[in-house]
């Protein structure tokens, strides 16, 4: 094995392992989570080495870095998740090559995705990305609609040709009432996704946890965890 193929092959038996451990802690069964690798900033030769070590799931947050990136693996059995905030202008090339988006979090991009999907002749799975830090009717800083404006881009999800809706994710706010309260962020998530599979049993993925707090997102219920540095390592300052 090649250096970097031992480093990640440890890291990734580290992360099964904390997978595992929090799935048995919470009386879950282990395939009721789905490990999403998050390569951003790292190079297409580190996504194909983790999929010689069975990764099919990897995520990217910046279009300009993953576009290419998914296209030297165009050969490899993946499925690309986009977790970035998403300017309507890049929503093309994203379709091209991501298999669901996660930060869906305004109506003007469930119109533009559904143009653009439609366009490319692809379903792609759509999570509303939730800012449970934001105020009523507003966004979050990192991108995230409020909750209460979760029902109305179901809405529109439900409707739109192209799109299927799929879940929900979240990212752990660093300020406001939850900062520091990921397992009470995360239980917030939970509740909002009971309330939208009460009329749409399908939109079942919850997508909550990174390296840090994967443990209280999988006690909390979540489906998805995306896990950057705990696999590649810490990330060279820059997205
Ligand atoms: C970078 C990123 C992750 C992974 O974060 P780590 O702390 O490196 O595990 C997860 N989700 C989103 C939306 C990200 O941008």
């Amino acid at each position: 094995m090649t250096d970097r193929k031992s480093e990640l092959a440890e890291n990734l038996a580290r992360v099964e392992e904390r997978i595992a451990a929090a799935c048995a802690a919470a009386g879950r069964p282990r395939e009721e989570v789905t490990l999403i690798v998050v390569t951003k900033t790292y190079p297409a030769g580190d996504v194909r080495i983790l999929h010689g070590l069975g990764v099919r799931h990897v995520a990217e947050n910046r279009d300009q870095d993953a576009a290419p990136k998914a296209a030297a693996c165009a050969d490899l059995d993946l499925t690309w998740h986009f977790v970035g905030q998403l300017q309507t202008n890049k929503v093309r090339s994203v379709v091209g090559y991501a298999d669901v988006v996660q930060s869906v979090d305004r109506l003007r991009l469930v119109s533009s995705l559904s143009a653009a999907a439609g366009k490319a002749g692809r379903e792609l799975g759509c999570l509303i990305q939730v800012a449970l830090d934001a105020e009523a009717g507003g966004r979050g800083d990192r991108g995230g609609v409020a909750p209460d404006g979760v029902e109305e881009l179901a809405a529109a999800l439900d409707e739109a040709p192209g799109l299927r809706l799929a879940g929900l994710m979240t990212v752990a706010p660093l300020v406001g009432e939850y900062a520091g309260r990921q397992r009470a962020a995360f239980d917030r998530l939970m509740d909002l996704s009971t309330a939208l599979r009460v009329n749409r049993p399908a939109a079942n993925m919850v997508s909550a946890g990174m390296s840090a707090d994967l443990e209280d997102a999988i006690a909390a219920g979540a489906t998805h965890v995306r896990v950057g540095t705990a696999v590649l390592g810490v990330r060279p300052k820059l997205g």
